[in-house]
């Protein structure tokens, strides 16, 4: 896809925001739209060209990017902007979002002869300020191919995950075994600080042995043996723990209305619930080895 096409970016928070400066950069001609007028102006300082709506924005646009915070949202700026669309236009999603709001939101566009990708992200506000967010998408491999130097401008991984809905079904898989691992990996801490085995012995044997994950090796909940985890400031985010929350309240929808049984996911969202719930809405998912310890 050449840079010469023109890009509408709908949703410039925590996230959308770099994403979008980042296809400013990369040469794309970016029209963005939100609800908050200090992101708009963020957005504008980027190089953003800022439009009064979101059927402004996607008036002249080659590619139409949401990143929203949920289905509901998707599917109603979408809704909003599917007529004002230009014939051949193709529609993101980048937001995470329900599985079956996915499907629909890819139904509602080739409804209006559109086409359309589900296209989740991984790497956090860090990785769409430096450009390295994984991408999960889900579409018709036309499309993806079309949409990969778009995603190139933001992001070092992308997978096409297969059709609509993949993309949402991949990340929400994914996130799932975070929060269980995660959940695992604490209570591994906590249980060696009870028998008396420092962090560093417990780290040095499990992480070259079979408890090996990414949440003991890079992200390690307790301080010392990961420098750059959040345990080394106090959990700070990172990866806050509404958020956290939210992808594992979406696999448990998913695997409710798919038939699936996922009883340590039902556990890990009630624990992340109740950790949340004792005042954590600001601490990395990392901080619920303190509530796992009392
Ligand atoms: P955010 O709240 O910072 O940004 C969402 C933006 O959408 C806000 O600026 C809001 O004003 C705007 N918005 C809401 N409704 C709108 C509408 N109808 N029209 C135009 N703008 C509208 O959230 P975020 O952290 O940027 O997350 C966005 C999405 O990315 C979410 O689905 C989230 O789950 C996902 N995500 C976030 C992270 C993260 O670390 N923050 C990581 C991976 C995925």
């Amino acid at each position: 896809m050449s840079k010469t096409v023109s890009i509408a970016f709908i949703g410039l928070g925590n996230m959308g925001g770099p994403m979008a400066a980042n296809l400013v950069k990369a040469g794309f001609q970016v029209t963005g739209f939100d609800l908050s007028a200090s992101h708009l102006d963020q957005a504008k300082a980027q190089g953003v060209t800022a439009a009064s709506s979101a059927q402004d924005a996607v008036k002249a646009a080659d590619v139409v990017i949401t990143m929203l915070p949920a289905g509901k949202h998707v599917l109603g700026v979408w809704q909003d902007v599917l007529a004002a669309t230009k014939a051949g236009a193709l529609l993101i999603d980048c937001s995470t979002i329900d599985v079956e709001s996915a499907r629909a939101a890819h139904a509602m566009a080739t409804g209006h002869g559109l086409t359309a990708l589900d296209a989740p992200v991984s790497g956090g506000v860090g990785g769409a300020q430096g450009a390295t967010l994984t991408f999960m998408c889900g579409g018709a491999t036309t499309d993806f191919a079309r949409a990969k130097p778009v995603f190139e401008a933001m992001g070092k991984k992308i997978v096409h995950c297969g059709e609509a809905g993949a993309g949402q079904a991949a990340k929400i898989c994914n996130n799932m075994i975070l929060g269980i691992s995660m959940i695992a990996v604490c209570e591994g801490f906590a249980l060696a600080e009870k028998l008396g085995l420092s962090h560093q012995a417990l780290f040095d044997v499990a992480s070259t042995s079979s408890g090996q994950c990414w949440s003991l090796t890079t992200y390690c909940p307790v301080p010392g043996p990961v420098p750059a985890s959040p345990a080394n400031r106090d959990y700070q985010p990172g990866f806050a723990t509404p958020l956290m929350l939210k992808d594992l309240a979406l696999s448990q929808d998913a695997a409710h209305s798919a038939g699936a049984q996922t009883p340590l996911g039902a556990k890990a969202t009630e624990l992340y619930q109740r950790y949340l719930d004792s005042g954590a809405s600001e601490k990395d998912f990392s901080g619920i080895i303190a509530m796992l310890r009392s």
